[in-house]
């Protein structure tokens, strides 16, 4: 696929109210024999999704690919508009009820099917409409917004580390190589009490988002994933210059990329 590093001033392409270019893409790495991963990536509804799934006997694939199932009924584009004309606390009630939807659907499968019953998975719901984005997530996958060439992560990581950091039992810097830094805290499907994070965000032309699991920010620095996200002429290009830069710097998990530019 073509590489675009010669072309920064993409960053400022104009937009005409075409509405925004965004391409996904899920990449199995270089060490996992299965992809538990998974994405949706709408443009025309304007609904991007990442999933990242958990569970032995094939049980993450399970998973995550039953959230995104779910949230995609869930979230359909009759629902999404009705809910956001209504306003922002609208748009939080049926992203949450849709993430709670997804987690049970998964608890279910986990009973009918005992080999799957320690199924979960992380996701993440984007939703933009216009100049607003709508974001929710569980778990540890992410949301990013590159702006003006900074990178600023949307998301607060659901781990038991990051719980301590609320606590004050722990610093942020010690998080980060905390024991616990990569035991979630929530999870769908986990059987625990869910409180999915919602944030009603403004964007502008030539904003860029990116969703993306672990297998991508574990592997690259954030300021690595903003050079490759900046220095891209679109959407595919992003998404295949991070799970290839990912991927050659050990590819340890499944990485799986959604990038939208505004
Ligand atoms: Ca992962």
């Amino acid at each position: 696929m073509m590489m675009g590093w010669e072309e920064p001033e993409e960053l400022f392409v104009p937009t005409g109210g075409t509405g925004p270019r965004a391409a996904g893409g899920s990449d199995i790495g270089s060490r996992r024999a299965d992809n538990e991963d998974a994405q949706l990536c709408d443009a025309a509804r304007g609904l991007f999704l990442i999933a990242d799934g958990m569970g032995g006997h094939a049980a993450g694939e399970q998973a995550s690919a039953l959230a995104v199932q779910t949230l995609d009924t869930e979230l359909s584009a009759v629902r999404l508009d009705a809910a956001i004309a209504a306003g922002a606390d609208a748009a939080r009630a049926l992203v949450t009820e849709a993430l709670l939807a997804a987690d049970a659907a998964i608890t279910r499968a986990g009973e009918h099917h005992p080999e799957w019953k320690d199924m979960g998975t992380t996701a993440v719901v984007a939703c933009l409409a216009g100049d607003a984005l709508y974001l929710a997530h569980v778990g540890d996958s992410r949301a990013y917004l590159l702006r003006d060439g900074e990178i600023r992560a949307l998301t607060r990581d659901h781990t038991v580390a990051m719980t301590l950091v609320d606590d004050g039992d722990i610093t942020l810097e010690e998080a980060r190589t905390h024991p616990l830094r990569n035991r979630l805290s929530q999870v769908l499907g986990g059987h625990g009490a869910l409180h999915p994070d919602f944030a009603h965000l403004p964007v502008r032309p030539g904003d860029r988002i990116l969703l993306c699991t672990d297998g991508l920010y574990d592997m690259l620095t954030d300021e690595e994933i903003a050079e490759i996200v900046n220095f891209s002429a679109s959407p595919d290009e992003a998404v295949y210059a991070l799970i290839a830069a990912a991927d050659d710097a050990g590819g340890r998990d499944n990485i799986t990329v959604v990038a939208v530019f505004v």
